[in-house]
């Protein structure tokens, strides 16, 4: 097919050049032929994903206005609830189950059009960075099938990247969205916090927790934004904002823009290949008239510590209602006590275990003003050192990662290692701020992302940014197998 991109399908649908029956069909023929070696998707629903895309088709034949995502395929990360099927968050322990309603961002999706393909891959409990611990197998790299596709949305991110699908969704608490993008040359973004509703996204850590798309571009990402986001009464952290204006309409310059290049994200044992690139694009950006300046922001190396007792502290909370009763799978027992252990024990992975245990410790009477409660008030300092960096600068331009995706397995067993791989994606969660993942190039042959950050509710400095930069570049072009 020779339409890439959502946008590219949408007008070619319009036109009448191709159906969205066989755009389906296309992306189902292409997952059943190539997903063996990738493992992206979980689930394919071929004859539900056919039949919507049979009402497109009616709607064009019928002279009706086609919706903002006609026909466009979209896959699904296992975290996010589309009804009558498996939502399990690659978790044993909610294997059996069953949505019993869409989320808002699904059924938003659906509204406009859009085509749910299917539900792909992510970590257990969508902890992780490299899509390997998840209950049911690994997802690989499509640029190097011995690799990791990065995590937690490395189904989502590795199914655009293969041409499985042109937009998918993921979820982005810490960096899984942005880390994958980078690691799969794709694009990928972190709304604000209470930009996209939570309902029906099984909950990680409620005050970071965020669902972002997957696409070859940043147009693509602020189209299904403009079909997702605002306010849904089913959750009450999101906000009534006006909608960003439409990709066709954002201006794609660097022009009058600044952009902050904060001095603490290029740190030592960073990968060179990845500095390189990065610093590459810094110079397109000045020569394009971009002004660029050093900026400093110094609470970062405190964004990984204040992550990970606030995610583990949230999340011991949220997996609690997994007990095996009312939802999970039932463990065999009638003693109260030992069932709870039983599907608890078997249900969760090791490092869900290790963060449930982490977070009930700090969140236990002499340790939660310790650890959580300044925890709390690190969150709120980084949050004003933002806030007075951005007084300055309309964009923060950085690496996605400091490294490139490793060997599957070689990270396995060292959980520190996990951790630091988001380092840089970290701090806008736990500040709540929008960010967006765009490939820049390679680091002997493998991707390197370039992120730009953006204030709290102005997604539009990003997409600028990010739509500026692949106006004038071609990396988001490349295919698995092109030569890099
Ligand atoms: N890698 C991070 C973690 O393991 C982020 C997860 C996420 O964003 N869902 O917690």
């Amino acid at each position: 097919m020779k339409f890439k991109t959502a946008i590219e399908i949408r007008t070619a649908i319009e036109n009448g050049d191709i159906t969205a029956v066989e755009v389906t069909q296309h992306y189902l023929d292409r997952i059943k032929a190539e997903d063996g070696k990738i493992k992206a998707f979980l689930e394919t629903f071929d004859e539900e994903a056919l039949e919507a895309a049979k009402g497109i088709d009616e709607m064009k034949a019928a002279g009706e206005p086609l919706p903002r995502l006609a026909g466009i395929p979209v896959a699904i990360k296992d975290i996010i609830m589309v009804k009558g099927h498996v939502a399990s968050v690659a978790a044993n322990i909610l294997r059996e189950h069953r949505a019993t309603f869409d989320a808002t961002a699904v059924k938003r999706l659906r509204e406009a059009g859009a085509v749910i393909l299917g539900r792909v891959n992510c970590d257990d409990a969508a902890m992780g960075v490299s899509t390997e611990t998840s209950c049911y197998h690994p997802t690989y790299n499509p640029w190097d099938t011995s690799r990791t596709p990065g995590g937690s949305s490395g189904g989502s991110t590795a199914a655009v990247a293969a041409g499985f699908a042109p937009v998918a969704l993921g979820t982005d608490t810490g960096g899984s969205v942005r880390q994958p993008s980078g690691f799969c040359s794709v694009t990928g973004m972190k709304p604000s916090y209470g930009r996209v509703s939570r309902n029906g996204v099984l909950a990680l850590c409620s005050s970071f927790d965020q669902i972002g798309p997957v696409a070859h571009t940043a147009e693509d990402c602020a189209l299904v934004m403009e079909v997702i986001e605002g306010r849904d009464e089913f959750d009450a952290t999101t906000v009534d904002l006006p909608s960003t204006s439409p990709p066709e309409l954002i201006q794609k310059d660097f022009k009058g823009m600044s952009f902050g290049l904060p001095k603490e994200y290029f740190m030592d044992g960073m990968d060179a290949g990845v500095e390189a690139r990065v610093r590459e694009a810094i110079e397109l950006i000045k020569e394009k008239g971009g002004e660029v300046k050093e900026i400093s922001l110094p609470l970062t190396q405190f964004g990984v510590p204040t992550y990970y007792i606030l995610l583990p502290a949230e999340a011991s909370s949220n997996l609690a209602r997994y007990d095996g009763l009312r939802y999970g799978t039932r463990a065999q027992s009638d003693k109260l006590m030992e069932s709870y252990l039983a599907a608890r024990g078997a249900g969760f992975g090791e490092e869900v275990k290790r963060r449930i245990m982490i977070g009930t410790f700090i969140l236990s009477a002499g340790y939660h003003d310790a650890f959580y409660k300044k925890a709390l008030a690190v969150r709120n300092a980084m949050s004003d050192e933002f806030k007075r960096a951005f007084e300055d600068v309309d964009v923060i331009v950085c690496p996605t990662s400091p490294g490139v995706p490793w060997k599957s397995g070689e990270l396995a067993d060292d959980p520190i290692a996990n951790y630091l791989a988001d380092v840089l994606t970290c701090p806008a969660n736990v500040v709540g701020i929008c960010g967006i993942s765009v490939p820049c190039g390679f680091s002997e042959g493998l991707p390197v992302g370039l992120q730009f950050l953006g204030p709290a509710f102005k997604e539009e400095n990003i997409y600028r940014a990010a739509m500026a930069y692949q106006s004038m570049t071609d990396w988001h072009l490349k295919e698995p197998g092109d030569k890099v």
